[in-house]
């Protein structure tokens, strides 16, 4: 199988170590981003002087016709991609429920969710037997927040989050016998510039305490957990949403 993969906001964070990881293991890697062009372009810089293969595509994920762009370019680059990881996310600033404004709780159910629906829409039509493709992995960066509900933080961040868990439920069931398997990581608090966008960069301090490994994960433990979902070494895991949270 083309050993592609597609990482949805690849550029930086947990993305970012999944790309890295991915080349390590032989992927060309399509690394998409939305507005730092110059994270993802140094990434790809430093995967090229490392002789790796990977190209940097902007698109912005809640938008579907630019979702279809991107997997054009994708497959005129390396050819039909052989894995997606959704993993473009962002929460909104931190508050009550009751205080937030309609345009963030938009934009983030648009870019978690919508965006994941449409990059695995697209990915399917390329990748299941059905369509003639040769199968395939799917996996989608969720959160434990679907679970815990991020009272007092990020409600509708964590409702964003469940709605993918029940795509990868779903979609698991649907296209199984298509070739193409489609699993979640859930992360804890993992160590990245999310915490600062969403207004507090010191959110991984105050919670390490709770956590009963009493710290934060590493961008790397999450893409550890990728790609050995979407490696032939979970052959069997198909539906599955497995939480990668310090024991939280
Ligand atoms: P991050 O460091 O803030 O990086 C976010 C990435 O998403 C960036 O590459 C960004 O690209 C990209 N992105 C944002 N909006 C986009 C859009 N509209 N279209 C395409 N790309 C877009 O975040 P992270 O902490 O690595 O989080 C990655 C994933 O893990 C997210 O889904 C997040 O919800 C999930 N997660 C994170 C944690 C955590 O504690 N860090 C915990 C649980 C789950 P630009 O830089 O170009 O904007």
């Amino acid at each position: 199988m083309n050993r592609v993969m597609i990482v949805t906001g690849g550029s930086r964070g947990i993305g970012a170590a999944i790309s890295k990881m991915a080349v390590t293991e032989g992927y060309s890697v399509a690394i998409n981003y939305h507005t730092r062009a110059d994270a993802a372009v140094n990434l790809v810089r430093e995967i090229h002087d490392q002789g790796g293969s990977a190209v940097a595509i902007k698109a912005d994920i809640s938008d579907p016709n630019q979702v279809k762009a991107l997997f054009e370019q994708v497959k005129s680059e390396f050819g039909t991609p052989s894995v997606l990881v959704n993993n473009a996310g962002i929460t909104g600033k931190i508050c009550r429920f009751d205080e937030v404004d309609p345009e963030t709780m938009n934009k983030v159910i648009g870019i978690n969710t919508l965006g994941a629906l449409y990059c695995s829409q697209e990915a399917v039509k390329l990748m299941s037997t059905e369509y003639g493709g040769k199968g395939g992995s799917i996996v989608t960066v969720s959160s434990i927040a679907a679970r815990l509900g991020s009272p007092g933080e990020y409600v509708w961040y964590a409702a964003s989050k469940a709605a993918v868990d029940a795509m990868t439920v779903g979609l698991a069931k649907e296209v199984g016998g298509e070739g193409i398997r489609v699993n979640a990581v859930s992360p804890g608090i993992i160590d990245t510039d999310i915490h600062a966008s969403g207004g507090e960069p010191g959110r991984v301090d105050r919670i390490a305490p709770v956590i009963p490994l009493k710290r934060a994960g590493t961008a790397q433990e999450i893409a550890n957990a990728v790609l050995w979902l979407c490696s032939d070494q979970a052959s069997y895991c198909n539906g599955t949403i497995l939480d990668c949270s310090g024991g939280r």
